[in-house]
């Protein structure tokens, strides 16, 4: 295959602060790396995608997404968080094993390619072996996603035999860090997902002092139910552990004083407003997030709920912010929080919330080439008015034409390349039977939700020293 890619005479939404939008420009791509966006650029030796009538774009980010329970995929349509945490985290996570961490995460990272996600971090908190976290990591790599796998240390309800302590499974991060996931140049790069914070707050602790000292983004869900207390970010506060390499996820019963306090640090937030607007986590912070000038991304969270693309997450979370707003005005005299910021949540502000503004999240010469190509000239794009907005309020993931990762095209034409999609299909739906087998069938899923209110009190928040 060719190294040098043009993409020539599409709509070109560049996310750049640096580099204005174009229409009927030209995109050149040599070994990954985008080298020239502008109107007739000429190249020789490569090859041409012509793409009239289309979007060019930055590939979106998915900042939250636990790609391991794409088996698991809708059972949770009606679940509220404390269903999901007893079917989910209680009762199912402990029933899979590697290969079905592989066959969930695989689906799951192409699901995400398919809908133009590039990059994705995998909040990857199903890990009770060695061989669980090497089967995560291989899935990801095998689909060709650029990702952040952060590694999960949440413990199941019983200590598995592999990981005893939560020592061991920090040791087992280390491994990873020393071996295959040494190198930061790589696709698929190396994180620390946080167990639930302060349960208890000296595992807290050390979870994040392992993050630093492996030199790893982490991401920790966060204030997502009112909690007796001090809120994890008071705690981080406290003892000088916020950093720009922090990034929280949920924080809708955040106080302003602790978004101020993430804005300061350089932290960022991942909002998933599907999940958090069903399992009544409250309202997604979107907007008081950006009032507090946090930086402030999107994620599908759990497809065992919900939508797994980024286009619903944007136009949900830009319309409940909206809907809040006009309620609170009456009738509004404008809308305060505007379409094309949408989009920089999922692209530009996304990577550099994970560290990598530098290499993905706009088009610009110098970037890798993590790219979507969208069909502007579909019925539901046509005419094409003010291309920012009508990717926002119009566009859904049909509308993906192609995905280029690192200059490699992943999809074109509207179909996967290279991917086997009878045998992933048939991988998925095994895991699915298998785990399900396992935990004694669909029924059994919410068996043990009275066993967890003992230990969550979901009025008041959590019941201090139970967990
Ligand atoms: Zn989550």
């Amino acid at each position: 295959m060719s190294t040098r890619w043009l993409l020539r005479g599409a709509e070109v939404i560049t996310c750049d602060p640096d580099s204005a939008d174009m229409s009927r420009a030209d995109v050149l791509i040599e070994n990954g790396v985008i080298v020239a966006i502008g109107p007739h650029l000429r190249a020789d030796d490569c090859r041409v995608l012509e793409l009239d009538g289309k979007i060019v774009m930055p590939g979106f980010i998915d900042t939250h997404r636990h790609t391991w329970q794409t088996p698991l995929r809708a059972l949770g349509g009606d679940w509220t968080v404390m269903d999901y945490l007893a079917a989910v985290r209680v009762k199912l996570a402990p029933a899979f094993r590697p290969n079905d961490i592989y066959a969930g995460n695989l689906a799951g990272a192409l699901e995400a390619l398919d809908a133009g996600i590039t990059t994705l971090v995998d909040y990857s908190h199903c890990i009770e072996s060695p061989e669980h976290a090497e089967a995560a990591l291989q899935a990801l790599e095998d689909a060709g996603i650029r990702a952040l796998f952060s590694y999960g240390y949440a413990a199941g309800p019983q200590q598995s035999p592999a990981f005893p302590t939560l020592e061991s499974r920090i040791q087992d991060a280390r491994r990873l860090r020393t071996t295959r996931l040494a190198s930061d140049a790589r696709l698929v790069r190396m994180g620390i997902a946080l167990t639930e914070m302060q349960i208890p707050w000296e595992s807290s602790r050390a979870e994040i002092r392992s993050a630093r000292e492996l030199n790893v983004p982490l991401t920790a869900h966060c204030s997502a139910w009112p909690t007796a207390g001090p809120s994890e970010v008071q705690r981080m506060a406290a003892e000088g552990l916020l950093g720009p390499d922090v990034l929280f996820v949920h924080c809708t019963r955040s106080s302003d004083e602790d978004l101020k306090r993430i804005a300061d640090s350089g932290g960022s937030i991942a909002v998933t407003p599907e999940s958090e607007l069903q399992m009544g986590m409250g309202f997604p912070v979107t907007g008081r997030a950006l009032r507090n000038r946090v930086r402030t991304t999107l994620g599908c969270d759990v497809v065992s709920s919900n939508g797994g693309d980024l286009f619903t997450a944007m136009r949900l979370a830009l319309q409940v912010e909206r809907g809040q707003a006009n309620a609170r005005a009456g009738l509004p005299r404008a809308l305060e929080l505007k379409a094309a910021q949408l989009l920089q949540m999922v692209t530009l502000d996304a990577a550099e919330a994970i560290g990598l503004g530098r290499v993905t999240g706009s088009l610009r010469p110098g970037k890798d080439a993590d790219l979507l190509v969208l069909s502007a000239d579909a019925l539901n794009m046509t005419p094409l008015n003010r291309p920012r907005d009508a990717v926002v309020m119009q566009a859904h993931a049909g509308n993906v034409e192609s995905v280029m990762v690192r200059g490699r095209l992943l999809k074109h034409r509207g179909a996967l390349l290279d991917v086997d999609l009878p045998a992933v299909r048939r991988k998925v739906s095994e895991a699915r039977d298998a785990v399900l087998e396992r935990v004694g069938g669909t029924a059994m899923l919410l068996r043990d939700r009275a066993e967890l209110d003992k230990h969550w009190d979901t009025g008041g928040g959590l019941a201090k020293g139970d967990m």
